[in-house]
């Protein structure tokens, strides 16, 4: 190791190079002679390390000063931090975040080898009960992070080059000995980053990401439940090697509805009845969440929370085609006329009625609440 090539040299670039050549060079070069694509060979690994120094260096505008002018041993004199010796693991922990931008994975080492897949985005979407229920198309805006373009991702406003942390030479941790024990802590100065950004990105303010937005067209298929995730494939992150993109999951939310409670693929809705259509029976119209009319018949004497049950009104079954859909069930209510309110001629006639009700023995039904859905049902289509 006492003669070593030099930096330019192992990048491939020439003296002159830019931040944007030299980081270039070192991609493709750490791309070649990563140790995972290629079966841990020594030499790779070898050239691998070198191309790592070479770019620490040389990507650091103070260092690159000193080397320019004085040579590896300017480096290695003054406490700079120039990794001399130091091994592929350190070099991996330096520089996790030049990883995860090359290869995708936050600097792992490689433990899952071909192509990894892309990144999953999740976005959650309210539908109104009706959308929810027969099925709807729409564009989403999904937000996913990308690499700040002012800074490329770096973090650094453009000009300035993020700079090593002193207090732990860019590993972005401290160790502290306890007795016979260390430990290991996150680098309180950089706050475990390994490196400090004088001047910030101005657009990303040093996150070195910010966020994007996608148009993605959803379908969301009839009979689709609060809860529920709708996975769109291929529409997230891209893979970092050329592998599958990764899915988009939609969870979905219900709009509350003022007219109908839903439950699974059954709706409930509430029908107001007057005490006389309650008394006499009557046929009356039923709000529907498909809007097609729909009429039903109460019996005469239909009591307070009487429950008609209307099959293939509901919402349609999620699983399996041609299932039909759930029932609609209509909870009567019988609003009672406020008695201060009616007109005096109205008045005298349900005082006749109560009169005529007392006399007959006609006393309000002791009949617990009935349930008729089967005889009403075939107002359905289904
Ligand atoms: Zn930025
Ligand atoms: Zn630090």
């Amino acid at each position: 190791m006492d003669e070593r090539r030099d930096l330019y040299e192992v990048l491939g670039v020439g003296r002159e190079a830019g931040p944007d050549e030299i980081r270039k060079a070192y991609k493709q070069a750490a791309l070649k002679h990563h140790p995972d694509r290629n079966n841990g060979d020594p030499v790779a690994a070898q050239r691998f390390k070198e191309a790592t120094e070479a770019f620490q260096v040389l990507s650091d505008e103070q260092k690159r000063a000193i080397y320019d002018q004085y040579g590896f041993a300017g480096l290695e004199g003054g406490g700079g931090g120039f990794p001399g010796g130091v091994d592929l693991g350190d070099i991996f922990g330096n520089f996790q975040d030049l990883f995860s931008e090359f290869f995708g994975g936050g600097g792992q080492r490689g433990r899952g080898r071909g192509p990894r897949r892309g990144a999953d985005l999740r976005v959650q979407e309210r539908l109104p009960l009706k959308d929810a229920a027969f099925g709807c198309k729409r564009e989403l805006a999904i937000a996913f992070p990308a690499p700040c373009e002012r800074c490329n991702g770096n973090g650094a406003e453009p000009g300035t080059q993020p700079t090593a942390c002193g207090t732990c030479r860019g590993s972005g941790q401290v160790s502290n000995a306890r007795g016979f024990v260390m430990f290991t802590a996150p680098c309180p100065t950089c706050r475990g980053e390994g490196r400090i950004l004088k001047s910030p990105c101005t657009q990303c303010r040093g996150q070195g990401q910010e966020a994007r937005q996608k148009k993605v067209v959803v379908s969301f298929p009839a009979g689709i439940d609060e809860g529920q995730v709708l996975r769109i494939p291929g529409q997230g992150m891209p893979a970092p090697n050329g592998g599958q993109a990764g899915d988009v999951l939609v969870q979905i939310e219900l709009e509350p509805d003022p007219r109908f409670e839903r439950h699974g693929a059954d709706l409930a809705t509430r029908l107001k009845v007057g005490v006389a259509d309650a008394i006499l029976g009557a046929k009356l119209p039923v709000a529907t969440l498909d809007d097609e009319p729909l009429e039903i018949e109460l019996p005469a004497g239909t009591q307070p929370g009487h429950v008609v049950v209307v099959r293939g009104r509901g919402v349609p079954k999620l699983e399996g085609k041609g299932r039909g859909r759930g029932a609609l069930h209509v909870v009567v209510e019988v609003e009672v006329p406020r008695g201060d309110a009616l007109e005096a001629a109205t008045r005298q006639l349900v005082e006749q009625l109560r009169e005529a009700l007392r006399a007959s023995g006609g006393q309000p039904s002791e009949t617990p609440v009935t349930e008729t859905g089967a005889e009403t049902t075939e107002t359905g289509t289904g």
